[in-house]
């Protein structure tokens, strides 16, 4: 997951970011609201946003309400100093998905990331599956026909991208921008090396390489085109 984080506050910035890089979460860090404005507004992509309210040179709320109007939907989690009830409610009317009273437990933010991306992606389930293989955000699991399988954060991180779709075709940039965050350091084959780790722990068969393209996981899909009609020889 890519997150961005918006702070002023150098101690909270930092040891957020490097918290949630810990966590296997690509954690980049603006100071102000007028940084975050030009980040939001540049089309990079970020699974949420951990939004200040009290920032220098462009508040929250306005930060907030700019990237509404632009008709961007990633989800938003307001952290807020003062337990207000001003400050949620107008955190909320200016279209964040949650908030958070600082100081709060990383835990507490990591649940309600997971369920604001879950929201976002319309995603009702708690885990995610193709076929035997199973991942749980919550518990950070990753199963194979019951049987638990131990991953790295970057495998899982990279697992988990693709598990939020299954079927579709991540190419390899979306996976790097959601692996890492700004400056962190990025061999040029990192994600072919971890899609090979992950096809010896999990087995060949759920992940695949598009040349040229990218990678899905899911039931391998053939490569004839499909036919427009009902196929000689079909049951149908
Ligand atoms: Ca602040």
């Amino acid at each position: 997951m890519r997150l961005l984080i918006v702070e002023d506050d150098p101690m909270i910035g930092e040891s957020l970011r490097e918290a949630l890089r810990r966590q296997g979460f690509a954690a980049d860090w603006v100071h102000d609201g007028q940084a975050a404005d030009a980040v939001l507004a540049s089309g990079e992509r970020f699974d949420a946003v951990l939004l200040d309210l009290g920032l220098p040179r462009r508040s929250g709320i306005e930060v907030l309400k700019a990237l509404r109007a632009r008709g961007d939907s990633t989800p938003v989690v307001v952290l807020t100093a003062r337990d207000a009830l001003t400050d949620k409610v107008a955190g909320l009317d200016a279209g964040a998905d949650d908030y958070l009273v600082k100081p709060f437990e990383l835990d507490e933010l990591l649940a309600r990331l997971r369920a604001v991306t879950r929201r976002h992606g319309g995603r009702t389930a708690t885990t995610l599956q193709v076929a035997d293989l199973r991942l749980d955000p919550a518990t950070r699991e990753v199963s194979r026909a019951g049987r638990s399988i131990l991953l790295s954060a970057r495998e899982f991180a990279l697992l988990e991208a693709l598990l939020e779709r299954p079927g579709a075709i991540v190419s390899r940039a979306q996976l790097e921008d959601r692996l890492y965050g700004w400056g962190e350091e990025l061999e040029s084959n990192a994600i072919s090396v971890y899609m090979h780790q992950l096809r010896k722990k999990l087995g060949a068969d759920l992940l695949h390489t598009v040349r040229g393209l990218g990678y899905y996981a899911g039931p391998e899909k053939g490569t004839a085109p499909m036919p427009a009609g009902p196929e000689k020889g079909s049951a149908a």
